[in-house]
């Protein structure tokens, strides 16, 4: 223990001096005042943001929130009750969401070794007549797999995709995984398949199907589909192995109902000096219907939110309008989002930023960002200012979530800060998802990353410009 041939006063004296030096001695673009208070917030982010009661109260009085559902209607309440005591500006905007139910679900392995298996209907799906739909089962990798075959290979058959989503920190595998689910039934009804089951896309290994949506393709015969737990689908790729004829019999109960009216929730911190430029931070507030929607997005919810009702606590509000967009229906075709980019048409000129929280529960850990590339010396700075929380520089441009979609033709410049997703697919649209899977102190450190960013882009005098042309598709 070297430090000990120091006097006291020194190390003390060195360590007050520290953070000086190295948070607010090497900033490019940032004046310190501006540093001083982000900083501030961050650490308070830390000590005292408490997004986990956000998702308790909202995972535990409302649940799941699957779209033109009882509990997206109860959620919407929820929410803008929520928002207010957070000291925002609450404003609903109607949304039209579609209503489907998900009833009963059975699927059976017929030969050549009878077994039920545990499987979940994707959502979208038709249901089954009275008593299934039984036939010999088809196993492929991929849909270019199957496009490979003759349609007399597929005539009758329930098509089985079998594909493995890798694990991976970023969710890369999911990209891959995930093809078969949304297209995989458009795909096989026109060869003539009857039905399809797909490994889910997700990595965990327990006796649970992953829900999420599936999207029969315009003017194409729909087919039932259903997600096999992973532990099923090794058990009927088994099956398959054997070379025997495999035979399967599935039921489900699923069915769309007529659209019902649902809202996108907004809270916001009026900018002091240019409120008609926008900063937006977005998540969703639907969710499946399995588990709680503790992670997806409960979770992006309460961080965004949390972050807003932090900025609204400030003394001054920040120079730009701080915009928290809970959207409607994000899982079953991005109603909420195509709403909000409707309605806000002209005004997506002014949003100056946009940030979306939508892949966990996992810490943080980089930082992307989609300025053009004179723009740096900020995103620098926001980096110098997230480092201390463990994030790093990604040198992949700002991909935004799926509810920022539509302000990608606008140019809004993006900014990502995704979870660690290493485990997030073990839960992603299960019954796992609850909120016991949640760590209140990982979610302090998301809110530490969001308010920082998000007060710097809202306050800072700096230009940040369009997103480069390439963003635009
Ligand atoms: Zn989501
Ligand atoms: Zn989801």
């Amino acid at each position: 223990m070297r430090i000990r041939r120091y006097p006291l006063f020194l190390v003390l004296l060195l360590l007050l001096t520290l953070p000086v030096w190295s948070e607010s001695g090497t900033f490019e673009v940032l004046p310190a005042s501006l540093v001083d208070a982000a900083t501030a917030l961050r650490e308070k982010a830390l000590e005292s943001s408490d997004a986990y009661s956000f998702v308790a109260s909202l995972t535990t009085e409302v649940g799941p929130r699957l779209a033109g559902s009882e509990g997206d209607r109860k959620a919407v309440v929820w929410a803008s009750r929520k928002l207010a005591e957070y000291g925002l500006d609450v404003s609903l905007e109607k949304v039209t969401v579609p209503h489907w139910v998900r009833g009963e679900a059975a699927g059976h392995i017929v030969e050549p070794y009878p077994h039920r298996v545990e499987l979940v209907a994707l959502g979208g799906s038709i249901g089954t007549p009275e008593g299934g739909v039984e036939a010999e089962v088809l196993e492929v990798e991929s849909i270019e797999a199957l496009e490979a075959l003759e349609p007399r290979q597929v005539e009758g058959k329930i098509v089985f995709f079998n594909r493995r989503m890798e694990r991976h920190p970023q969710g890369a595998g999911y990209r891959t995984a995930v093809m078969p689910r949304a297209l995989g039934p458009s795909k096989a009804a026109p060869m003539g398949a009857v039905a399809v089951l797909i490994r889910s896309a997700g990595t965990s290994t327990h006796r649970f199907g992953h829900t999420g949506g599936t999207r029969y393709a315009e003017g194409v015969r729909k087919i039932p589909a259903a997600a096999l737990s992973n532990t099923d689908a090794d058990l009927l790729e088994a099956q398959v192995a054997t070379g025997k004829t495999v035979r399967f019999r599935l039921e489900l109960g699923c069915r769309m109902l007529a659209d019902e009216t649902s809202a996108n929730v907004i809270g916001e911190v009026r900018g002091r000096e240019k409120p008609e430029e926008i900063v937006l931070l977005a998540a969703h507030l639907d969710s499946w219907d399995l588990g709680t929607g503790a992670m997806d997005d409960g979770a992006g919810c309460a961080i965004v939110s949390e972050t807003g009702r932090m900025i609204a606590a400030l003394e001054q509000p920040p120079r730009r309008t701080l915009r928290i967009l809970l959207t409607a229906n994000e899982e079953f075709g991005l109603s909420g989002a195509r709403a909000y980019g409707q309605r806000h048409a002209d005004e997506l000129a002014n949003h100056t930023a946009a940030l979306e929280s939508d892949f966990g529960i996992g810490k943080v850990f980089v930082f992307r960002s989609g300025v053009t590339e004179d723009r740096m010396p900020l995103v620098r700075d926001i980096e110098r200012l997230l480092a201390p929380l463990g994030i790093a520089h990604h040198d992949m441009p700002a991909f935004g979530g799926a509810d920022l979609g539509p302000l990608r033709p606008a140019r809004v410049p993006f900014f990502d800060l995704p979870q660690d997703a290493t485990h997030y697919f073990d839960y992603h649209h299960t019954a796992d998802d609850t909120l016991d899977k949640l760590s209140a102190e990982d979610l302090k450190q998301n809110v530490a990353a969001y308010v920082t960013a998000a007060y710097v882009l809202a306050e800072t005098t700096y230009d940040l410009g369009r997103a480069p042309e390439s963003a635009a598709r």
